[in-house]
């Protein structure tokens, strides 16, 4: 049989036992939603499409990129409940898969894939978003273990994360990319506190999280110590390549209240498809849905033949954030303010038009995003930064003004 075949007949299986299998919708939060999923993951870890590119001696399927984009472009038709793993799976295992060490992949994949433990990333702080490098969580070392003290911030489902994984500053007297290292740290550790943070959509998605003299032992270290910046740029580039790939949520997939079929049916029930701007606004919409993933199908196919993606996720990126906030737009033209409000009878809706605008900031901003693809994809000259060389010590002093 032909690869093609059998990309074929992998995608009908799958297909089926999502029909068969995939939970009805539910309007569950917090706890219930957690327990709910991971019920879900369970049965998808059993049924074999768990960490379907993952080697198999980590617990994985051991099969290509192309197999696990199929999982992906089945799963946003559907809506599966496994939105609290899209960090874990999309970012922690590959970096540990990457730079981890043998122990570490041997303890943290399998759950991960497995779906019992929940990942969460501890990158952003108060003044260290966009700037990431300029973190000030420092984690200094005493014996075999690193002692943590600082604040993230914007931490997504980290009142349900088991580990998450925490760049820190390391050694401040250098400039600031350099002196980072990345960490796996125990959510459940002494000393680590999570405050869920109120958005507008009313929900807690993501949550400050404060270290106070949290012990890390040294072999949690990713990669090598003082390097985590290139580890953290990896470990970006796989988010957006995530990101752009699609999530397993109900939002920004190809099913949804804001997708193309979503929103054409909204504009029919409202009367408002015959109005030549919302047929524009929905082709705008189409195209933008299909280039995505036209792209995506690309980059798999050069991933498995093993063409490194490079920074390219971040086109993926910023059209994804192009993608959710035109539908969020659309949304509110077609219904008007129910699009918003309505959090009776359309919860969903609601939900995902209030969080239409999030996906253009999360995993970096669009205009960040439009610098990567600027600098690194088409080659344009970077961005002037003065403090490149500055030890951060010094810059850091400087913008407190002390
Ligand atoms: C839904 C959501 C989930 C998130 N989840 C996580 C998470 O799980 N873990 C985590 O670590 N972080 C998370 N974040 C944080 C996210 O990564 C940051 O919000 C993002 O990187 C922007 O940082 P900032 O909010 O500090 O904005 P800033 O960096 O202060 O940016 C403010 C504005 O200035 C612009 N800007 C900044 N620098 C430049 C530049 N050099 N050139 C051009 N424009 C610039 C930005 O584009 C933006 O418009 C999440 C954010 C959201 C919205």
């Amino acid at each position: 049989m032909t690869e093609r075949h059998n990309a074929k007949a992998f995608r009908m299986r799958m297909r089926e036992w999502l029909a068969a299998n995939v939970p009805a919708p539910s309007t569950a939060t917090g706890d219930a939603a957690v327990q709910r999923s991971k019920a879900f993951a369970k049965l998808v870890f059993d049924a074999g499409y768990a960490g379907i590119d993952v080697p198999k001696k980590y617990g994985g399927q051991g099969l290509s990129p192309v197999e696990q984009q199929i999982w992906r472009e089945e799963t946003s038709q559907l809506p599966v409940p496994l939105a609290i793993y899209d960090i874990g799976l999309g970012m922690c295992c590959p970096i540990i898969l990457a730079l981890g060490t043998e122990e570490q992949r041997e303890r943290y994949i399998r759950p991960l894939i497995e779906g019992s433990e929940i990942w969460c990333q501890l990158f952003s702080e108060p003044a260290a978003g966009s700037d990431v490098a300029s973190l000030r969580t420092r984690a200094t070392i005493d014996g075999d273990t690193y002692v943590i003290n600082g604040q993230k911030v914007w931490t997504t489902g980290a009142q349900f994360c088991d580990f998450g994984i925490l760049l820190a500053r390391t050694n401040p007297d250098v400039p600031k990319h350099r002196g980072i290292t990345m960490f796996i740290v125990d959510m459940k550790a002494p000393g680590v506190t999570v405050r869920p943070l109120r958005d507008m959509a009313g929900g807690t998605h993501f949550n400050e999280v404060f270290f106070d003299d949290v012990r890390v032992p040294v072999g949690n270290v990713v990669g090598e110590a003082d390097k985590g910046w290139d580890a953290a740029r990896l470990l970006l580039s796989f988010e957006r390549l995530a990101v752009s790939g699609g999530g397993s949520g109900v939002e920004g997939a190809t099913s949804g209240p804001l997708s193309f079929r979503g929103l054409t049916a909204a504009a029919r029930q409202a009367g408002t498809l015959v109005h030549s701007a919302t047929q524009e606004g929905l082709l705008d919409l189409f195209l933008l849905e299909h280039g995505i993933n036209t792209f995506n199908q690309r980059l798999t196919r050069e991933s498995a033949a093993g063409i490194d993606p490079g920074a390219r996720g971040s086109i993926g990126k910023l059209l994804k954030g192009r993608r959710e906030v035109l539908a969020g737009t659309l949304t509110s033209r077609l219904i008007g303010p129910e699009a918003v409000f309505d959090t009776a009878s359309a919860p969903s809706r609601t939900t995902a038009t209030l969080r239409s605008f999030a996906l253009p900031i999360g995993g970096g901003t669009n205009e960040i995003q439009l610098s990567i693809v600027g600098e690194r994809v088409l080659g344009l000259p970077r961005e002037p930064q003065a403090d490149l060389e500055i030890p951060f010590r010094q810059l850091d002093a400087r913008r407190r003004g002390v």
